[in-house]
């Protein structure tokens, strides 16, 4: 009988002499389990969800350029297509995934070629379908550190949506401040925008217009309190959070503002003028700036009288 040692040493010999084929390396397990995610998109809206028709279907349509809107009545998931494949952008309430691949097709793109899924931040109505439309796409889950542990755990943890659970979705890569997502000759660069989550991630992207000029889209994580503490913060550093991405924001020339809730950025209206002909409708160099002015003068206000609250 050989020695244990002996037998690893001729296993590892013979592994070195004749090298098998290399195992294809097998994909990543999702997080959530597809029955999770099946009893996820089948769950009634309800609640809060129902009452602010976050998944009610819409129409999908092109915003500008190679922009394009697949999301619900009232709130946004963003299409960005390129030649070598797409960006999908958000993934709405765990309900939502069927009306945002549905809308997908609608506008003559195929689901499958969806290579990279972005995220605005992890709370529910923005989180909450990523694992189907990543299951659904095969796509590589990109997001930034601080908001990784949430969207793994399927729960942002603290404020009015903590505890309330969604299917997880796996995170493939993490972006920093400043970092780019590239397909196709198109590039997204992420500028982290932290507050109203630890790890929200808002977007800047170069989009032409029908008449060919040149624009910026920025895409707007959000800057709302939203329900959460100011007094004692939600989270540790939430309100220097806030204000230094107010000063951020400040900093940033776009001409093409696009958020996450229609009440945001004048979404309906805007859509009205685009499908009445006025292709540039989305189109307005000032709103970025006048948001973040009314998002940071809103804060404030709140952070006092909390701080009064407070005593
Ligand atoms: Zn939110």
């Amino acid at each position: 009988m050989r020695s244990p040692v002996v037998a690893l040493a001729l296993m590892l010999l013979n592994a070195c002499a004749a090298p098998g084929p290399v195992p294809e390396a097998a994909a990543p397990a999702p997080l959530a389990s597809d029955a999770e995610i099946d009893a996820a998109i089948a769950a009634p809206v309800t609640g809060f969800a129902a009452d602010m028709r976050w998944n009610e279907p819409t129409a999908p349509f092109t915003v500008i350029g190679n922009i394009h809107y697949v999301g619900t009545q009232t709130v946004s998931a963003w299409l960005i297509t390129t030649p070598e494949g797409h960006v999908l952008i958000d993934g709405i309430v765990p309900q939502s995934p069927p009306l945002i691949l549905g809308n997908i097709r609608t506008l003559g793109f195929k689901p499958q070629d969806v290579k990279f899924l972005l995220n605005s931040h992890a709370h529910i109505d923005h989180a909450g379908g990523l694992a189907a439309l990543q299951r659904a796409t095969g796509a590589a889950m990109i997001a930034s550190a601080a908001d990784k542990p949430f969207l793994e755990a399927g729960d942002i943890g603290f404020g009015p949506t903590g505890g309330i659970k969604f299917p997880p979705v796996r995170v493939d890569r993490l972006i920093a401040d400043g970092e780019t997502v590239s397909l196709g000759g198109v590039t997204l660069t992420a500028h982290l925008t932290p507050g109203h989550s630890p790890g929200c991630t808002s977007w800047t992207l170069p989009v032409t217009g029908a008449d060919g000029a040149a624009h910026t889209a920025f895409l707007h994580c959000s800057a709302t309190v939203a329900g959460q503490k100011l007094v004692p913060e939600s989270y540790p550093g939430m309100v220097a959070d806030f204000r230094a991405s107010f000063e951020k924001v400040r900093l940033i020339q776009a001409d093409v503002f696009l958020a996450n809730h229609d009440s945001f950025f004048g979404f309906k209206e805007k859509r009205e003028r685009l499908l009445a002909g006025d292709a540039n409708a989305f189109v307005d160099a000032a709103e970025l700036q006048t948001f973040n002015t009314e998002m940071e003068e809103a804060f404030e206000t709140r952070l006092a009288m909390e701080e009064d609250m407070a005593g």
